[in-house]
């Protein structure tokens, strides 16, 4: 079910206990702002995830809420990740999805990186 963007953050959401290692995940970058892992249900032949340590429902949310070098830390450590990885030269692309339009699923803020085969053109999936 797709989430709100806005609203109370929910504790119990799946990042919020696998920050609190309640839920192994398979990390690849951590470090005092952001924490990164391969997504369960890859749809591309790299797709990590990549999440704030901080309490925040949405982009929405971490954009206009979180302290500006906050935001500064999280997306070098997105930019981080997709270097390390590798990905830098063949490319990759980033992605959040915000709100139930979006079909935004977890309600803790999260950047896609998707990258290992050419990705197409189309930024909108389904329809
Ligand atoms: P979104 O639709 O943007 O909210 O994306 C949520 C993503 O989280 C989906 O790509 C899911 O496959 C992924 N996901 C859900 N649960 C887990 C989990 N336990 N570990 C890793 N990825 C997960």
């Amino acid at each position: 079910m797709p989430v709100s963007g806005h609203g109370p953050y929910d504790p119990q959401n799946i990042f919020a206990r696998i920050l609190r290692g309640e839920i192994p995940c398979q990390p690849v970058f951590e470090n005092e702002v952001a924490l990164a892992f391969h997504d369960i249900a890859p749809q591309a032949p790299v797709h990590v995830l990549v999440i704030p340590k901080g309490a925040y429902v949405s982009f929405a949310d971490f954009s206009a809420e979180a302290p500006a070098e906050t935001v500064a830390a999280f997306f070098r450590a997105v930019g981080e990740v997709a270097k390390a990885l590798g990905l830098e030269a063949a490319g990759y692309r980033i992605l959040a999805n915000m709100g139930p339009h979006s079909g935004q699923e977890v309600p803790h803020f999260h950047v896609h990186i998707l990258a290992g085969r050419p990705l197409g053109a189309r930024l909108v999936a389904g329809g």
